[in-house]
């Protein structure tokens, strides 16, 4: 008799929520919890409202394994989170160690740009590919990293921090301390900053950008600029021809040193679609040395806001 087949489950813990899914060996998933950390007092009150959701999904499911996925510095081979979620009493917390003594089931940890690479190349837009990189243009820059078929964590379990690398010396100061890493150019908060640089620079003071921002009683953000660029925004797309040529750049960094066939780009930047997609493709293809070109995609990510606990629960994935 066929025994009935193992699910497993997903756990991204956020800074402001913790959402947990059942999977089955597909990536379909079957049931969803979500418990909001706020008011939880010390790391035993998280730890058992994790704990709670992943009781709540699985159900009568036997579980092949449960993954969590957290912002920061995952210590995925120790199994322990060093600095990441803002949550009381957390850091150093063997919290692998933790949720494997309660569940009886192993447990697997995460940093949630790592968890993300892995699920688009499990399930999503990286799905056949040899070697896959994977970022998100989102407030910061994320990536991970998939070579050769493996995630890849490096000696700490902290490869990938490719926001970090340096498009320009004397660039915008970042919040790690250096100048002009990648992320100070093309993540998303830092289009929104280029764009009310150039706009508080310009003779008028207003461009369509800040009128779309305004009209909406919001500050400017990656989508108006693109917004104002389709509606033929000089402003706007001199903007975004500056955002495209360091995304370009930090996409040659990536394609000079690990050679992937593809690129999968998310982020709240990934949805400004084609006119994001197309002119960035053309950029990188001028930038990458004459041996490179044709030899990478570059794709929209496919997995959308649950892509954490698809990527976390895909850890278990054979
Ligand atoms: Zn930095």
């Amino acid at each position: 008799m066929d025994k009935q087949p193992k699910m497993i489950v997903g756990v991204d813990l956020g800074g402001t929520k913790i959402a947990t899914g059942l999977l089955d060996a597909s990536g379909r998933m079957l049931a969803r919890s979500q418990k909001a950390t706020a008011g939880l007092k010390s790391s035993e009150e998280v730890i058992q409202a994790i704990v709670d959701t992943i009781t709540e999904v699985s159900g009568e499911y036997e579980i092949a394994g449960v993954g969590l996925a957290s912002p920061g510095a995952v210590d995925t081979r120790r199994g322990i989170i060093r600095n990441g979620v803002n949550l009381p009493g957390w850091n150093g917390i063997s919290l692998q160690a933790e949720l494997e003594k309660r569940l009886q089931v192993p447990a697997k940890l995460i940093n949630d740009a790592n968890a993300a690479a892995w699920g688009e190349y499990v399930y999503g837009a990286g799905r056949g590919a040899q070697s896959m990189v994977y970022v998100t243009l989102s407030t910061g820059i994320g990536s991970g990293l998939v070579l050769d078929g493996k995630l890849y964590l490096g000696t700490s379990s902290f490869a990938g921090e490719l926001g970090h690398t340096v498009v320009n010396p004397n660039g915008a100061l970042c919040g790690c301390g250096q100048r002009g890493c990648w992320e100070t150019y093309a993540s998303g908060t830092a289009i929104a900053r280029q764009a009310s640089e150039a706009a508080a620079a310009a003779a008028e003071g207003m461009t369509q950008m800040t009128a779309l921002a305004e009209a909406e009683g919001v500050p400017l953000s990656a989508k108006h600029v693109f917004q104002a660029a389709a509606m033929n925004d000089k402003l706007a797309q001199e903007t975004l021809e500056q955002v495209i040529h360091y995304t370009g750049l930090g996409l040659m960094n990536i394609i000079h040193s690990f050679n992937p066939d593809c690129i999968v780009i998310g982020g709240g930047v990934s949805r400004a679609g084609a006119a994001f997609f197309e002119p960035l493709r053309g950029k990188t293809g001028e930038l990458v040395m004459e041996p490179y070109r044709g030899t990478y995609a570059i794709k929209p990510a496919e997995l959308k806001d649950d892509v954490g606990i698809i990527g976390a629960a895909a850890l278990f994935v054979e």
